[in-house]
């Protein structure tokens, strides 16, 4: 973080601007708008004042200020001519202790402006350090479309009541689930929908039974949460409201951090490891702790890489907590299988190539790999295998002996999706050779079948040419095919 974000207190106090242009008028307006007194010093005022210079709020001072002029004033906003008098300016801030920031010129900035998306009083400011105000435009583009402008009037609403709810509930978590009830429920629907008066009457409800402790007390409840294979944009819209809902997580060794820092940052972190041969916390542990942890009242976060559901041991997770009456939910996730197909551009099924595609896990129980090799060595077929890596010499021997030709193509995904992506193209003949040479660490994803051709062709219209050097120096296509 380059700078700090703070939201200033402008009411009522003087805010000193220099410049007589359209920069100056809109920093005077904005601090106008923060209910700011306005002082403008300059010669002459354009016609870009002409919207502010009858405001209240608003006085011309035809004159360059002094020191004796900035003082108590809380912020100085300058639109310097030159920059000798952004310079001289920035002296006679610091003279008089008032922050001070001159348009584009970074270096003589105390502060610097964000793009700002005003729902009053919902207010999004947005801020690239100065690396690039353009693209701070543009994300506040596309917040302005995704914002519905009623949030402000809804930010309002609920504001009105906040106080009145903070004297009578004490309990934090209690006043949170209210809001979160409100927010999110058929209140803030029927408040959207134009029905204020009703809205108003059910808010009313909800807090009389929230302040006399009717209110349902927070009862615990578990989200099984499919986080994908690593790229943090590849998370449903569902996972990411819960993970913003979260009082804890529990999470393991394949989840990245660009996830992890999505989930609610008040959120107890617990790390429940498993590596494929250390256990930090067996399988029944976690479930206990699952099930402990919702008794508590707590909303526990279950991240999973890829989809629960798909050698994710969530069918066990979900067995015990049904088992123990505690309710939870199941958002799937997109699996390693998929995510390392799109972005490694193997199609898993292709009209002339694979007809079917099945999941195996690679995974040896006591060193034995227990697959039915008849029904994986299959013609038109993709083999997408999990857990494989540690085995991939065998398991690629293993097909050779089962039947399987040795110029069957095959391909490994290592770190599908992430920035560090790497992908391993050869033949069952070859592949355990080439992957050994390249050291990777995992987690990897082996796929099998003539659908791993295609890599080559559906990349060669996608990349034009410059898919060769970025294989070579291992890094992540990119392309989200
Ligand atoms: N539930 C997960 C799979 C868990 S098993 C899912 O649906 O994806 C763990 C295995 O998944 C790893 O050994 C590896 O084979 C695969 N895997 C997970 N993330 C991966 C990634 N980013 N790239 C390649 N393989 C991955």
């Amino acid at each position: 973080m380059e700078q700090l974000p703070v939201f200033f207190q402008l009411k009522g106090e003087k805010v000193a601007v220099t410049g007589g242009g359209a920069v100056a008028a809109r920093r005077a307006e904005l601090a106008l708008n923060a209910g700011a007194r306005v002082l403008v010093f300059t010669a002459a005022l354009s016609e870009d004042f002409r919207e502010i210079r009858d405001h209240s709020d608003f006085k011309h001072i035809p004159a360059r200020p002094t020191v004796e002029d900035l003082k108590g004033c809380k912020l100085f906003f300058c639109a310097a001519e030159s920059l000798e008098d952004g310079k001289a300016f920035w002296k006679l801030a610091h003279e008089a202790r008032v922050p001070i920031n001159v348009a584009d010129e970074p270096e003589l900035c105390d502060f610097i402006m964000p793009s700002i998306i005003d729902r009053g009083p919902l207010v999004i400011a947005i801020s690239t350090g100065g690396a690039s105000p353009v693209f701070a435009r543009m994300i506040r583009a596309r917040l302005e479309s995704m914002i519905p402008s009623a949030y402000g009037r809804l930010v309002a609403f609920a504001g009105s009541y906040r106080e009145r709810l903070s004297r009578s509930v004490g309990n934090i978590v209690l006043r949170r689930r209210f809001w979160e009830r409100v927010l999110e429920g058929p209140i803030a629907d029927r408040f959207l929908a134009g029905q204020e008066k009703e809205a108003r009457e059910e808010l009313e409800q909800a807090l009389s039974e929230a302040a006399t402790g009717t209110m349902t007390s927070p009862s615990g409840e578990v989200y099984l949460v499919g986080a994908g294979p690593g790229d943090p944009d590849l998370l449903t819209f569902r996972a990411l409201r819960l993970m913003q809902r979260a009082d804890v997580v529990l999470y393991d060794r394949l989840l990245p951090h660009g996830i992890l820092n999505l989930v609610r940052r008040e959120a107890e972190r617990i790390y429940v490891g498993k590596l494929p041969e250390d256990h930090t916390l067996p399988q029944e542990e976690i479930t206990a702790l699952l099930v402990r942890l919702a008794k508590e009242g707590k909303r526990v976060l279950r991240l999973k890489g890829g989809d629960p559901f798909i050698f994710g041991r969530g069918g066990e997770e979900i067995e015990a907590l049904a088992g123990a009456g505690i309710p939870f939910q199941v958002v799937p996730g997109i699996t390693a299988a998929t995510g390392c197909a799109a972005y490694a551009g193997i199609p898993l099924t292709h009209r002339d190539h694979a007809q079917a595609c099945v999941f195996v896990t690679g995974h040896a129980k006591s060193g034995k790999l227990s697959l039915d090799w008849e029904a994986l060595i299959q013609p038109r077929q993709t083999v997408a295998i999990f857990m494989g890596l540690g085995h991939l010499p065998g398991l690629m021997s293993e097909f050779i002996t089962q039947g399987a030709s040795a110029d069957m193509p095959a391909a490994v995904v290592d770190n599908g999706t992430r920035p560090n992506q790497t992908v391993i193209v050869g033949t069952i003949g070859t592949l355990a050779d080439m992957v050994a040479q390249a050291q990777l660490r995992g987690p990897s994803l082996i796929i099998v079948g003539t659908v791993v051709t295609l890599r080559a062709k559906l990349l060669s219209g996608q990349l034009a040419g410059q898919e060769g050097s970025q294989l070579r120096a291992g890094k992540h296509s990119g392309l989200g095919l």
